[in-house]
């Protein structure tokens, strides 16, 4: 959507981080054309872990994004995640704290600036869960969290919604 093949095949041995600030930056171009004003840009970073594909910090005018994520589908990533983040900090710097995150000042940058149906979900996997513990019953495994499982060793049982059987811990 924003990237043409050519910059994609330049960028393959550029590092992650600079290819996300680039694209940031172009992001910014495209809304200071649109408003006819220069946004303050955003320092980017790969800090953010688990369920978010990126977090944009409007204080700090710090944008993290999920390195995890970048790397199942880079171009899937710039041309959906970056503008999205981005967007937040646009719709920020005009309207202050004064609208919702993703309501309709939000929807249209994404829209008539960047050309993207907003969605505020993003369809890259979630890292996967540390610290499971696999419990078993009659017909099927179940995942346990740390603290589940912590209950179950000091004596809580747990049951099975489908068989009723009791569920035992495997161990690994
Ligand atoms: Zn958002
Ligand atoms: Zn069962």
């Amino acid at each position: 959507m924003l990237l043409t093949s050519s910059e994609t095949a330049l960028n393959d041995e550029a590092d992650p981080l600079s290819i996300i600030v680039d694209q940031v930056n172009q992001c910014f171009s495209q809304a200071d054309t649109f408003f006819g004003t220069r946004f303050k840009r955003s320092s980017c970073n790969f800090k953010q872990r688990g369920r978010a594909a990126g977090t944009a910090h409007l204080q700090k005018n710090e944008l993290r994004f999920n390195y995890f994520m970048y790397l199942q589908d880079s171009v899937e990533f710039l041309s959906t995640v970056v503008p999205h983040e981005v967007a937040h900090i646009i719709v920020f710097q005009i309207y202050g704290n004064s609208v919702k995150p993703h309501g309709k000042e939000w929807q249209a940058v994404m829209f008539r600036v960047y050309g993207i149906r907003p969605s505020r979900t993003h369809t890259f996997d979630v890292p996967p869960q540390k610290h499971n513990y696999e419990y078993r019953c009659a017909c099927q495994k179940h995942q346990f969290t740390k603290q589940r499982h912590t209950r179950a060793q000091r004596g809580t049982e747990y049951v099975c919604k489908k068989c009723r059987s009791s569920l035992q811990f495997m161990t690994p």
